[in-house]
């Protein structure tokens, strides 16, 4: 048994502790939460760190098969122009993609990250990801614009979705501007309901673009690809509310980046009724589109919001701690508190893993992460953090 205290523990879904006592066993399941004054820790050896104790990090998004593209795309050019990078640049040798995965999943767990939501089109990360402390929920990404690519694609997902964690892997569409419709409502028979779903949503505005009036970068980026994009038509709004509605109701579905999503679309989301989280990925909007997301707009949806770091295609490191210095530097409104709901215990429940990770809880198993250089709780850049458990 090891009795780990801090000058502040965070257990995220309780009110902080000034001196808490975690107490947890060999295996790393908390056995207790304390009180500095609690009977229970008054005759044991307690390990006490100067700094704020917490769980683990969610990252809810992520591409670990996309390390070894760090620094291969040029910064700021917008969306289309970074996926025609990623395209044309992805493809090297297997030793160096493998050893990259293996490589980013080390230096995410030694950043205090305990689960991620990880995207993947090959099968390539399931070994690291079986042998790894971290816990992943693998999304497989299908994309199809034209018809008769739709079942092959699904069932080349189904059979990449086999090689990882059955009961946390779910096939999903990659993005609203490399599905067409067909392929959306092809989904609704594809899954079953408890398959979370987590799509690229409106991460440009050239997105919406294509979607209202079927202008804009999209339509350079089909044609310098060779894609067709017949299936594309105008819509007179905005992507979300072209394509939501025709995915199943009853089941989760993740939208990530949000950059470009108004309070008309929230609206149109939460009047769908359908169960959905909002994944923020800070550092990679900042590198491809150089905007963050209106994050005011998403006050009343606070149990819903969700940190990635994205690949390494579009951020310098896979660290959930800067993501949140960023949102704290950038929007007054936030606190550290609040922010650190979104990276732990909301990305735990929107993937599955609430039971066992994101708050110090008795029973869970949740990882302890120690912040340094923080001063009455405010997370700026001078803070630096230290894997405890
Ligand atoms: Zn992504």
């Amino acid at each position: 048994m090891r009795y780990i205290s801090a000058n502040i523990v965070v257990p995220v879904t309780d009110n902080f502790i000034k001196r808490g006592v975690v107490a947890i066993d060999e295996s790393g399941v908390v056995v207790g939460l304390y009180k500095d004054d609690d009977l229970a820790v008054q005759n044991v050896e307690i390990e006490f760190y100067e700094g704020v104790l917490i769980p683990g990090f969610v990252n809810a998004h992520c591409h670990i098969e996309l390390s070894h593209m760090l620094g291969k795309t040029v910064r700021g050019e917008g969306l289309p122009k970074f996926l025609a990078q990623v395209m044309k640049f992805r493809e090297t040798s297997q030793d160096t993609i493998l050893s990259e995965i293996e490589l980013a999943d080390q230096k995410m767990f030694s950043n205090g990250i305990q689960a991620v939501g990880d995207h993947v089109n090959t099968r390539l990360s399931a070994d690291v990801k079986s042998r790894s402390p971290i816990y992943y929920h693998t999304f497989v990404e299908v994309m199809a614009m034209r018809k008769e690519d739709i079942q092959t694609r699904i069932d080349l997902a189904r059979d990449n979705e086999f090689y990882f964690d059955s009961d946390h892997t779910s096939i999903t569409p990659h993005a609203p501007y490399s599905c067409s419709k067909d392929l959306f409502k092809a989904f609704r028979n594809a899954i079953q309901e408890d398959n979370i779903l987590s799509i690229h949503n409106q991460e440009s505005e050239e997105e919406n673009k294509l979607f209202r009036y079927r202008t804009g970068e999209f339509l350079d980026f089909y044609d310098e690809m060779g894609f067709d994009a017949s299936a594309f038509k105008a819509q007179a709004r905005n992507s979300i509310q072209s394509y939501l509605p025709h995915l199943p109701k009853s089941n989760k579905v993740i939208l990530v980046h949000d950059t470009y999503t108004s309070l008309k679309d929230l609206d149109f989301i939460n009047r769908q009724g359908q169960d959905v989280f909002y994944c923020i990925c800070p550092k990679a909007n900042l590198y491809i589109e150089g905007k963050l997301p209106k994050l005011l707009n998403f006050i009343p949806d606070q149990a819903r919001m969700l940190v990635g770091t994205d690949s390494l295609a579009s951020n310098d490191s896979l660290d959930v701690l800067s993501e949140l210095k960023v949102l704290l530097a950038n929007f007054d409104h936030l606190d550290f508190l609040q922010v650190l709901r979104w990276a732990t215990i909301n990305g735990a429940e929107a993937l599955g893993f609430a039971d066992t990770i994101g708050s110090i809880e008795v029973g869970k198993k949740p990882g302890l992460v120690l912040l340094e250089g923080m001063n009455n709780l405010r997370l700026t850049e001078r803070v630096s953090l230290r894997r405890i458990v």
